[in-house]
């Protein structure tokens, strides 16, 4: 065995960990023997001094044991020393006499441990050296200083291999490989802390047409702009691979359905406005769709796909969201009905007439904000909305807050301190908004998700229970009357 196949097979049986071991002791001059078998005893990777010290010709030691090659003395040593790794040790140690070219010679035979991927132990990697009394031969020290030198290498090598292996040659983008990847570990986070995970599916329209039209070269160039785009486009966390030819998956984590709609119409927006060298415009569809509670990789990106053939279906440079999951009516979060409503229940009033209007009024500022970001009104109205809605937020907290107060809310100051710094976010934001330096989706974001649908469905609902006991019970005495 080569050291390419070597190295193959090793990639095959991902034997990572080992893998710097390995292409130190693969030169037979290094006079190291060296081996892999699996748990059934079958030798995997041999090197050539390995065969040499075995007594074996090239490439004759693959797929059997020892047993098939060494004499039964030597047998119950090995096993011996096999054993050990076993039942758990990391490494182990046998000076065996053993034939070699027809005499008998003294061995260091040192076997370590190989775990896999799933942290098992995957197989046994065995190290053969002759042991002269020459001083001219290196002591096991200098073997082992070695051994780490070529390991280090080797790593960086892996390191490496695994970038390239993982990103898309012409985009530079995550390929599918390394997409699968994270997303099973993203869904598995969305299982455990019940996070919201969504998923953009985003194919450039009528891209074959561009192909023929300009040529394969310009359509290269087109998709590493494509790319750049929905790149900076993206948030820190976002993570963006191509899937297949013109078709990109973005995967958005703690996310939900609405925000995903938002961020997928704004990469919308901003590839229709873009100017594309050579070809000018282009435009692109989208499927979303937010991951489900047991939804499967497949089931979710099928639901994906499905919005973006509607989306392609539909006239093309428009975004398509998959229907929501059907969740339980007092699910804390927000509810969006569809694209472009926050829709009010019953379950949200309080029961104060003001704070629930209050309430009500900043459900129907954010819903309008959100029509205006996705109708792509001009500018000035806009503007007009983003006013009314952060006016509406600062008037309905200092009501809220007589109210709280006045009901005798426990947390009514902590719960001021809470509007204050969201107001003091809200302006921030709005004058970033207004000197360019924030775009409207953020505004949207905070607006209407984190004040609007969060503090009001999430912390709000603390203080319920006080302004409904408001008629009933008023104002409790420290004294209870006497029965
Ligand atoms: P639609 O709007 O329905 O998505 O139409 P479309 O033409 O974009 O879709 P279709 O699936 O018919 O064609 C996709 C084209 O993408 C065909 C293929 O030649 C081209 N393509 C795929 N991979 C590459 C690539 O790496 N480079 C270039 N230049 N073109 C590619
Ligand atoms: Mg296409
Ligand atoms: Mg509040």
């Amino acid at each position: 065995m080569n050291d390419d196949e070597l190295i193959r097979t090793l990639a095959e049986d991902r034997v990572i960990p080992m893998a710097g071991l390995l292409s130190l002791l693969m030169p037979a001059s290094a006079g190291v023997g060296f081996s892999l078998k699996g748990l059934d005893g079958r030798y995997r990777l041999v090197n050539r001094e390995m065969e040499r010290l075995l007594g074996q010709g090239p490439a004759c030691l693959v797929g059997r044991s020892e047993s098939d090659v060494l004499p039964t003395h030597l047998l119950a040593q090995l096993a011996h020393c096999d054993q050990r790794i076993l039942d758990g040790a990391s490494a182990s140690y046998e000076e065996v006499e053993m034939p070699v070219d027809g005499r008998i010679s003294r061995c260091r035979w040192i076997n370590l441990s190989v775990f896999g991927t799933d942290h098992k132990l995957q197989s046994i990697a065995s190290i053969v050296q002759e042991t002269f009394p020459s001083p001219e031969i290196s002591s096991m020290q200098q073997t082992l200083d070695r051994l780490r030198q070529a390991n280090q290498e080797l790593q960086r090598t892996v390191g490496e291999l695994e970038q390239v292996a993982s990103t898309d040659k012409l985009t530079g983008a995550w390929n599918r490989r390394r997409l699968e990847e994270c997303v099973r570990s993203e869904m598995d986070r969305l299982n455990r802390y019940e996070q919201p995970l969504s998923l953009l599916l985003v194919d450039i329209d009528h891209f074959k047409a561009i192909n023929d039209q300009h040529g394969h070269g310009v359509g290269d160039q087109i998709l590493q702009t494509m790319t750049s785009m929905l790149q900076s486009r993206l948030r820190g966390t976002d993570a963006l691979a191509r899937w297949g030819g013109e078709e990109f998956v973005v995967i958005c984590p703690n996310t939900g359905r609405s925000t995903a709609a938002l961020l997928a119409e704004r990469v919308r927006v901003q590839i229709a406005s873009a100017d594309f060298p050579l070809i000018g415009q282009l435009t692109v569809s989208i499927g979303a769709a937010e991951c489900n509670p047991g939804d499967t990789w497949e089931e979710w990106f099928q639901r994906a796909d499905e919005a973006l053939y509607r989306a392609k279906t539909g006239g093309r440079n428009q975004v398509q969201l998959a229907p929501a999951a059907v969740r339980p009516p007092d699910t804390q979060g927000y509810v969006v009905a569809n694209f472009v409503q926050l829709v009010w229940q019953s379950a949200y009033e309080c029961g104060n007439e003001l704070v629930d209007r209050g309430h009500r009024q900043l459900f129907a500022d954010a819903n309008e904000l959100l029509a205006a970001i996705l109708g792509q009104y001009e500018a000035r109205r806009l503007d007009l909305i983003v006013e009314t809605l952060t006016t509406d937020v600062v008037r309905h907290f200092a009501d809220e807050e007589s109210v709280i107060h006045a009901a005798g809310y426990p947390g009514a100051a902590e719960h001021a301190v809470l509007h204050r710094e969201l107001v003091a976010q809200a302006r921030r934001l709005l004058d970033d908004y207004r000197a360019g330096k924030q775009g409207v989706g953020d505004l949207f974001q905070f607006l209407a998700y984190d004040v609007v649908t969060r503090h009001m469905l999430g912390e709000d609902r603390k203080f319920f229970p006080y302004l409904r006991t408001q008629v009933a019970a008023p104002v409790r005495n420290r004294e209870a009357p006497s029965p």
